[in-house]
């Protein structure tokens, strides 16, 4: 399962980067696509099938981690409404504190997409206090909005990419500017 902070950043970011907003593209866009994805990831020991329910909480869940890392990259979302869609989620997975060799970490019960959701959220729930998680950010252009990791020594990157979406908003504060000078 998954464990180390590293491999948690991994899945969050990934699970964020399901959706492709610049394309339309959601490689999670029916029940077994999700269940097909949980097992790439290692979520789920079996393949699960999600109820219509559970798929739609799965979204749900994935676009409040989205406002979460936007909120990171201090972009304004609604984090409140966005914890309390992580808090639904866990508590449907009956995600309670469970000590392995000692060391206690967040675990769903059960194994179904339930369990794999909470897992998710579980993760999330262990890098929110690590300086780790800070870096973990949602692209500051609204037509992109992909997570990555701020690797900058000072925490300052606001775009997924500075030639893609970097360019893209420098060209247009460029126009802006010449707009205003008219
Ligand atoms: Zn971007």
């Amino acid at each position: 399962m998954v464990t180390d902070l590293h491999s948690q950043l991994d899945l969050v970011r990934d699970y964020v980067n399901t959706f492709d907003l610049e394309t339309g593209i959601d490689t999670i866009s029916s029940p077994d696509e999700l269940a097909t994805w949980f097992s790439e990831q290692g979520l789920v020991d079996d393949l699960v099938e999600p109820t219509d329910a559970e798929h739609t909480d799965a979204l749900a869940l994935r676009e409040a981690i989205r406002d979460l890392l936007l909120v990171n990259n201090g972009v304004q979302a609604d984090g409140d409404a966005a914890s309390r869609t992580l808090e639904a989620a866990g508590r449907a997975a009956h995600l309670g504190v469970r000590f392995e060799n000692g060391r206690p970490l967040l675990a769903p019960e059960g194994d179904g997409a339930r369990a794999a959701i909470g897992r998710i959220v579980a993760a999330v729930a262990e890098l929110a206090p690590t300086d780790e998680w800070k870096r973990l950010k949602g692209c500051r252009d609204e037509n992109c909005r992909v997570a990555f990791y701020d690797k900058s020594r000072n925490r300052s990157r606001a775009w997924c990419s500075m030639e893609v979406c970097g360019n893209r908003e420098k060209a247009r504060s460029f126009r802006q500017r010449h707009a205003h000078a008219r």
